[in-house]
């Protein structure tokens, strides 16, 4: 007969039914939502409001700031625009990238004179390693310029340059700007 998960025969925590009871794990494991209030400090789990947050993966106030900016909510439009960040990776490039359009890619950078073709590619791009940099800040508290997001696109560029074949001299052209923006002197 095959082990019952963890926690499956745990007596209810009282305040919840209990063939429903957020003490006891759901039929695939998962943890079962709480009544209001939480769990019974003496029969459930969840213990403190951190906690009670921390097990459903809601992240308290604090810890929803950006890693770059303490005090400053973290949204979409706050890490791909208006994050100094952000903002460095945008100013070098002299591409301007109001709130409005984060999340329109396809309307960054419209003003750029170059093949129109892989735009979109490059701009997806460019904002897939400003949340990889957001993203080594958060887990491994790594920091990075702007020089080093470019430099990262431009090898994400050489690496996928295969892909590129029919498209490559438009890809080519895109390449030889940002490394021209990346190594002129910042604004
Ligand atoms: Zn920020």
């Amino acid at each position: 007969m095959a082990p019952s998960a963890p926690g499956r025969h745990q007596p209810p925590c009282g305040r919840c039914s209990p063939t429903t009871c957020c003490a006891r794990p759901g039929l695939l494991g998962v943890p079962r939502p709480a009544p209001p209030g939480g769990c019974s400090p003496s029969r459930g789990r969840e213990t403190s409001p951190t906690r009670f947050l921390s097990a459903r993966n809601i992240r308290s106030l604090d810890e929803s700031w950006c890693a770059h900016c303490p005090g400053v909510l973290e949204t979409d439009a706050h890490i791909f625009s208006r994050c100094h960040r952000a903002r460095g990776v945008w100013a070098r490039l002299g591409i301007s990238v109001p709130d409005a359009i984060v999340r329109r890619p396809w309307d960054i950078g419209v003003n750029v004179p170059l093949p129109d073709a892989v735009r979109l590619d490059i701009v997806l791009l460019i904002l897939w390693h400003l949340w990889k940099c957001r993203n080594a800040v958060v887990f491994d508290q790594n920091d990075s310029g702007p020089l080093d997001v470019l430099t990262r696109v431009d090898r994400d560029m050489d690496a996928w340059m295969s892909r590129y074949r029919k498209v490559s001299p438009s890809v080519q052209q895109w390449k030889a700007w940002l490394n021209h923006c990346a190594s002129a002197s910042p604004m």
